[in-house]
């Protein structure tokens, strides 16, 4: 039950975190996909290489599960550097963030995932910090106050946001390397499910691989899991445990995943804009409260992928369903001209 609450959800589970230590690509050349991105980061980690100095802060955005956290990994053992990893809502307070940027060493990776979260005080703490690697504190109050200045090694910040629309502009400015990360095609996932599922020992053959990547709405963190419930499925009603792709689409199946590897929240959200709305406009706010679900699990989570095959579509008057979910959905009849692009 619990895992099937984090499939529908697409959030990071706790077996998602014990897995992804072994399954996450430890280098550049293990990193499928992406390609234009790691062409240029890989100028950007020798160039820096070259001049022996530290990379500059680098931004990484794109939704949940697409490699960011991998990526901060990646630049950290390219760089032979070591990497200290926090999130936003986990600094509460300066003090926290002042602790953390003290510890680190020269040429350190500092990687702040969820930095849209960061509160306003401690915002601003980060200025001096990336700018000049300083940090000011005011010391005393009224006449007596004075302001202290404390001397950082240099080092990089990478930050991870699911929304970089949600970031400060002075924040934003301050990074000087951004990169957007996209959802993988069907190929990319399946190069990854294949890797991973060597890594786990399971046997499965390419059409299986292709099978789960086909169902794993673009996203690494969904293809690793949905091989790890197939692998379980096949193990118990299998004789031998060994995977094609009649058993990945069965044991999909059972998890209610649909042939294009929507989930039960995708189609619930696309049925109330259907039936409830008549397939839209529908506002965002209106959409989370009848769906009885945060605005930002919807915003950040289901609907990127919904939007990106073409299902949804974002007008200044809220959210609009496409001709192509309602064929989906069965709520349209077929035309020929709008096919779901698969992703
Ligand atoms: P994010 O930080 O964007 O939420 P993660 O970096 O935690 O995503 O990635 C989730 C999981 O997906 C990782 O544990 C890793 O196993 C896998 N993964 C992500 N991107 C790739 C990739 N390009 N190649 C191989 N595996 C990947």
């Amino acid at each position: 039950m619990e895992e099937r609450k984090a499939i529908l959800f697409n959030q990071e589970t706790e077996e998602d975190r014990v897995y992804s230590l072994s399954l996450r690509p430890a280098q550049l050349s293990e990193f499928v996909g992406q390609t234009e991105l790691m062409a240029n980061l890989q100028v950007s980690l020798q160039a820096a290489k070259g001049r022996q100095e530290c990379l500059e802060h680098i931004l990484l955005s794109g939704p949940p599960g697409l490699g960011k956290t991998t990526l901060a990994n990646i630049v950290a053992h390219e760089m032979g550097a070591r990497i200290t990893i926090t999130s936003g809502p986990a600094i509460e307070r300066a003090g926290d963030l002042i602790g953390i940027l003290t510890n680190l060493g020269e040429g350190d990776i500092l990687f702040i995932d969820e930095i849209h979260r960061l509160s306003k005080v401690v915002e601003e703490f980060l200025y001096p910090a990336m700018e000049s690697f300083q940090i000011d504190f005011v010391v005393d109050k009224g006449p007596y106050a004075k302001t202290i200045n404390f001397n950082l090694k240099p080092f990089t910040l990478i930050g991870a946001t699911t929304r970089s629309g949600l970031l400060a502009a002075p924040l934003r400015e301050r990074f000087g390397i951004f990169h957007h990360l996209d959802f993988y095609n069907a190929q990319e996932l399946s190069q990854i499910v294949a890797n991973s599922a060597r890594k786990l020992n399971v046997q499965l053959e390419t059409p299986a691989a292709l099978e789960i990547a086909r169902r794993a709405r673009g996203t690494p963190r969904i293809a690793n899991r949905l091989l790890r419930r197939v692998r379980d499925y096949a193990q118990v009603k299998t004789k031998a445990g060994h995977i094609t792709a009649a058993v990945a689409d069965e044991a999909l199946r059972a998890l209610a995943i649909d042939e294009i590897g929507l989930d039960d929240k995708d189609r619930k959200l696309l049925k109330v804009i259907a039936q409830n709305y008549k397939g839209g406009p529908v506002g965002i706010e209106t959409l989370a409260a009848t769906l009885n679900e945060e605005l930002d699990t919807i915003v950040d989570v289901i609907e990127p992928y919904l939007l990106k095959i073409g299902f949804l579509k974002r007008t200044p008057r809220g959210r609009e369903l496409t001709q192509a979910a309602g064929e989906h959905l069965k709520v349209l009849p077929a035309a020929k001209e709008t096919q779901p692009k698969l992703y």
